[in-house]
């Protein structure tokens, strides 16, 4: 068995092909976040002094009906976020993206938050027969970042809805203090429009239609410009951790938990703890424990107990896999093809990373100038 290198301080290791340590054998995640992670750290009155500032500034540069908007998938990011704009007296349109794989959990969580909170919900509901051939092309592909459409989609549903609304502000659920620290070779530039329809030209059997599309010039000259509207991470003003808002959630909206990050989709769940580990050998517990032994709130003995665990729980996994592969449409002998086929890069296909190429270049010259 292959032996991998582990950060002494975290759990990252070496099935990060980027990942360097230092002397001392600390990773250069954990180096990155040491000098980060005070910056968003908050006395509870500055927390609520950035709470009123943002809010004020929100509101009064609203124009139509909703003075923002928010994309609500029932996990705990977005959830809080919306809980955080009714604590503000903000009145965001909220957007759930049906993508067609949510649990009901979710769905139910997305209910109950709207409900008590009063905010209008807008549910965009994607073309699925369209959908299930671009994913399953990805499939065939063999790249890492099966969830990029989704991604992709929900960005330029909600460019579109923003501009439909006169909304200017976007509420995201980002942040750094539980995000931090995901190597970049374990996903994919989600703007990419030409990598999409490339992998789609090659593998696919439909023509992408109504899937809603972005390019990457348009995404990044939006942003900016401020035309695209301007992403307030709201997370990041305040001291943010997923035990607190789980807490919060759960006493104020009966919200329910379906256990680990992302899981709030059948399919998020099968792609990161079996497609991701099975295939890549990237285990994205890894990144968001390490997060959490960084921040504080757990040991890193703690951590190595949780991934003696397998990623999914044997008979769980055979149902899903099951539910997955109908859905699909793939035969158990199809994707254990694809599962065995080695795996690709984004850049083995048409891709419009040159351009950041560039504009990478462009910045760091810039910056050293
Ligand atoms: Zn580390």
């Amino acid at each position: 068995m292959l032996e991998y290198k582990t950060c002494v301080r975290c759990v990252m290791d070496t099935t990060d092909p980027d990942i360097r340590f230092n002397e001392q054998g600390v990773c250069n995640y954990c180096e990155e976040a040491e000098s980060l992670l005070s910056s968003f750290k908050f006395t509870p009155g500055k927390e609520q002094e950035n709470l009123k500032t943002l809010a004020e500034r929100i509101k009064s540069d609203s124009k139509g009906k909703y003075d923002s908007i928010v994309g609500l998938s029932g996990g705990v990011d977005s959830s809080y976020v919306a809980y955080l704009a009714r604590e503000m007296k903000l009145n965001p349109l909220c957007v759930h993206f049906d993508n067609g794989w949510n649990s009901e959990i979710a769905v139910s969580n997305i209910k109950k938050i709207v409900n008590k909170c009063g905010f209008d919900l807008e549910t965009y509901v994607i073309d699925w027969p369209e959908f299930r051939d671009l994913q399953r092309s990805f499939f065939k592909a063999g790249v890492v970042d099966i969830e990029m459409l989704t991604d992709h989609a929900i960005m330029a549903t909600m460019f579109q809805l923003r501009k439909k609304y006169k909304i200017k502000y976007i509420l995201s659920g980002s942040n750094y203090v539980t995000e931090h620290g995901m190597p970049t070779s374990w996903l994919w530039r989600k703007q990419d429009l030409p990598n999409i329809k490339d992998i789609q030209k090659k593998f696919g059997t439909k023509k992408i239609k109504n899937f809603p599309t972005m390019n990457s010039i348009k995404f990044q000259l939006s942003k900016m410009l401020g035309l695209g509207g301007t992403y307030i991470e709201i997370l990041n003003n305040i001291n943010y951790s997923k035990a607190m808002a789980m807490e919060v959630l759960k006493k104020e909206f009966e919200w329910e938990y379906y256990g680990g990050k992302h899981y709030e989709s059948v399919f998020t769940k099968f792609y990161q703890a079996y497609f991701l580990p099975e295939k890549f050998n990237y285990d994205k517990r890894k990144v968001h424990l390490s997060a959490q032994i960084r921040n504080g709130e757990i040991t890193k003995e703690e951590a190595l107990k949780d991934l003696l665990e397998a990623p999914y729980e044997p008979t769980q996994l055979r149902i899903d896999k099951q539910y997955v592969l109908k859905k699909l449409g793939f035969s158990d002998e199809e994707f254990e093809d694809i599962m065995n086929a080695p795996p690709k890069n984004h850049l083995d296909y048409a891709s419009d990373e040159w351009i950041f190429n560039i504009w990478r270049k462009l910045r760091r010259k810039k910056k050293d100038a």
